[in-house]
């Protein structure tokens, strides 16, 4: 068998470090090519001396001569590059057969585009680049033939759960809903008048995921949901009153599809990354991925509700962007970020998270999403606004 070569982009994150777990575990199935990080050059080093990648990468020029220095001395061929462009470079690489889009936040549009628009198998668990150009992402896979496998576990499920030809239409599928499932995050049960108090240490404890800090904010508001919701809606061409969220707080079921027949399929496993990125590592076969089997005796029950709006404003604000359409998911995605980035250093209040975007799509009309170079000025128009309105102390 040749050994798939393997793009890893955001390789030090909790996705990545996953994704190279995986990889471990399959020496003879996959070879690293490039590793892909920002800053952290220790733990880069470290899976530098253990995958071999032929080339890494990292955020500028000083952190690329530390590393090289240091690949240098323990003998090491890898080769150290640096920047947005050769990002773009390593998702794009003829090398390159498949690549893990890892990257968190605006930062992974260019490469993961790059990697699509180069006819790469693409794993994405980067959703934000989706939610921020959906339209012109989608066009370009279908215009590369680049093959698009969700790794985010909720659209990882129903990509599973859906016939292998789901491309013709859903509605030609039979299907009726996609129901996507939520934990509700650590503040499910918190009383409404304890939420503006709530810290940065409080939100990123997860009940049941162990992720990045910014998603584990974004679970915490449950954008992460409503990020989700015009992810699949791109994933899945499925319309927004036909995705409903259902909070089910063991997260065992990672989402469902529900069919006109009145059949339900659903992918259910224990809450671990590897399980999804092993299954977009290996489609259509299947690998081990070192997750324990469920043991539904000691899940014993699975407890569904709908959600509480009130509650977590985020997911209609979520809505309501992927409604408005055009670049209002840009402007979404890009407040939410600066947002998160504003609570997490303690100067905005978790409360003020959804006050934020909300006070930056009410100030910026969307236009229509046309080109990459339409969509990142949307985003750093809607950057200067959040982070204007903070400044001002206008949201706090
Ligand atoms: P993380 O913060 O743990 O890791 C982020 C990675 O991106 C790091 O390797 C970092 O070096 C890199 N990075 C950050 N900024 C960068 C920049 N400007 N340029 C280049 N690289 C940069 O995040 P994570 O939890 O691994 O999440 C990564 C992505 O996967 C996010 O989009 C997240 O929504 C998605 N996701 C994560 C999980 C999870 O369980 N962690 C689940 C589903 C989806
Ligand atoms: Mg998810």
């Amino acid at each position: 068998m040749t050994r798939q070569q393997l793009t890893i982009l955001g390789c030090t994150g909790s996705i990545g470090v996953s994704t190279l777990d995986v990889v471990r575990r399959h020496p003879e199935r996959y070879g690293v090519f490039a590793l892909c990080a920002h800053s952290q050059v220790d733990k880069l080093f470290a899976q530098c001396l253990e995958f071999s990648p032929r080339f890494a990468v990292v955020r500028d020029a000083r952190l690329a001569d530390q590393l090289a220095t240091r690949l240098r001395q323990a003998g090491l061929p890898t080769e150290v590059r640096h920047g947005v462009e050769s990002l773009v470079a390593m998702a794009a690489a003829p090398e390159a057969d498949a690549v893990m889009a890892a990257i968190v936040g605006a930062a992974g549009l260019e490469p993961t585009l790059a990697a699509v628009r180069a006819g790469k198998k693409v794993l994405l668990a980067n959703k934000e680049a989706l939610v921020m150009a959906g339209e012109l992402f989608m066009a370009a896979v279908r215009a590369s033939g680049s093959i698009l496998l969700p790794v985010d576990s909720e659209h990882n499920a129903i990509f599973q759960s859906l016939p292998a030809n789901f491309g013709r239409g859903l509605a030609a599928c039979g299907v009726r809903r996609i129901l996507l499932t939520a934990s509700g995050g650590p503040f499910r049960r918190t009383p409404i008048g304890a939420l503006a108090a709530v810290t940065p240490e409080a939100a990123c404890a997860h009940p049941n995921w162990v992720m990045g800090r910014k998603i584990s904010v974004d679970s915490a508001t449950m954008m992460n949901k409503g990020l989700e919701v015009i992810e699949a809606h791109w994933l899945f061409a499925c319309p927004p009153e036909r995705i409903q969220v259902v909070v089910h707080p063991q997260s065992v079921i990672h989402s469902l599809v529900d069919y006109e027949d009145g059949s339900i399929l659903a992918q259910l496993g224990n809450p671990d990354m590897r399980t999804p990125i092993a299954h977009a590592l290996a489609y259509p076969e299947r690998i081990d991925s070192g997750v324990e089997p469920l043991d539904l005796f000691k899940v014993a029950r699975l407890d569904f509700e709908s959600p509480d709006f009130e509650r977590f404003p985020c997911l209609q604000l979520a809505y309501d962007a992927l409604r408005t359409g055009g670049t209002a998911p840009a402007i979404l995605n890009a407040a939410n970020e600066v947002a998160v980035q504003a609570f997490l250093d303690r100067r905005l209040s978790f409360l003020g998270i959804a006050r934020l975007i909300a006070a930056t799509l009410a100030g910026l009309p969307a236009g229509a999403e046309g080109s990459l170079a339409d969509v990142l000025a949307a985003d750093a128009e809607a950057r200067q606004l959040a982070g204007r309105l903070i400044h001002d102390q206008r949201v706090q």
